[in-house]
């Protein structure tokens, strides 16, 4: 059996400002990202080449807030955060705070199969990119009016935006896929441009292995969206498996008590993907919406982003 399930963030536009055109942007997306993830699975190919393909979609789109559609930095840079797990031998890679690069998630999934290491930041990262012919674009690739406007206004207010929409919502755009292959493994990848206007090197959860991402064998395959340093507080991805682990609950139980009670009771907000050893799928957010899509081999179809 395999399963895959996708994210492209838990803070969406709101209905009323999602016109019909842009919803359909949005799912084809999403599809687009689904489709080829499947495609993967079915080949017998592993979960880690399918979180892997389907994020490098979502990355190579202007609409979500990763690779390609990365929001600015205080700066007016972009700075890129991703990790990769899979649940067999518990390998992963992380990169942070790179720039330039187009799809930052290979570039985790590069560290984690070409180093000892497991996450690589900053200047030194860039080094390893360039050492190891990691693909990159220039800046005009990741230039965006709407995320430059988002950040000029971000700029005024002085303050640091969840992504890039207007300034008194919410958004969080990351982008995340879990998935099960048919040899009966798991794997976990998210990749983010962090913050609207971030300064003084921040990093969120996307890149911290445990906190944004998680994937091992005996429990589930977790990616997370939403306001970073609540789910770095709530060592959220980890804590689902825990549960899982030592506790005993369900997948879903199991997202639900770290979404809807944990990370609420320290005031967080979004949500997460995960998947199973048995190819149960939760998406699971407290916020209005999650950009979200899965599949498995007995037919299940979701394609949804508000509640
Ligand atoms: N979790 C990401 C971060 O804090 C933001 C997001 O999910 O959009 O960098």
């Amino acid at each position: 059996m395999y399963s895959i399930a996708i994210h492209g963030g838990a803070g969406t536009l709101t209905r009323n400002q999602m016109s019909p055109e842009k919803e359909q942007a949005y799912l084809s997306t999403l599809k687009e990202s689904v489709d080829k993830a499947t495609l993967v699975l079915k080949e017998g190919k592993s979960a880690l080449d399918a979180v892997e393909a389907a994020v490098r979609i979502l990355e190579d789109s202007p609409l979500f807030n990763a690779g390609k559609g990365s929001v600015f930095t205080h700066t007016g840079k972009h700075e890129m955060d991703a990790s990769i797990m899979e649940g067999q031998y518990k390998m992963a890679g992380a990169v942070a705070g790179v720039h330039g690069i187009k799809n930052p998630i290979s570039m985790a999934r590069r560290v984690m199969e070409g180093t000892e290491h497991v996450l690589l930041s900053g200047e030194g990262a860039m080094q390893f990119a360039i050492d190891q012919n990691i693909a990159m674009e220039s800046e005009e690739y990741f230039y965006d009016e709407l995320r430059y406007k988002q950040w000029q206004a971000a700029l005024k207010t002085g303050s640091m935006q969840l992504d890039h929409t207007p300034l008194d919502e919410k958004k969080f755009g990351t982008v995340g896929a879990v998935a099960l292959d048919l040899h009966g493994n798991l794997a976990a990848a998210t990749s983010t441009g962090g913050m609207t206007n971030k300064q003084f090197g921040r990093v969120g959860d996307t890149p911290i292995i445990g906190s944004g991402t998680y994937a091992n064998n005996a429990t589930c395959a977790i990616s997370c969206t939403g306001s970073g340093e609540f789910f770095l507080r709530g060592v959220v991805a980890y804590d689902v498996s825990c549960l899982m682990e030592y506790k005993g609950l369900s997948l879903q139980s199991a997202c639900e008590k770290v979404i809807h009670e944990r990370l609420l009771s320290i005031g967080g907000d979004g949500g997460l993907i995960g998947v199973d050893l048995q190819g149960n799928i939760s998406m699971t957010f407290n916020t209005e919406g999650m950009y979200r899509a899965a599949r498995n081999s007995q037919g299940f179809e979701s394609l949804a982003i508000y509640k």
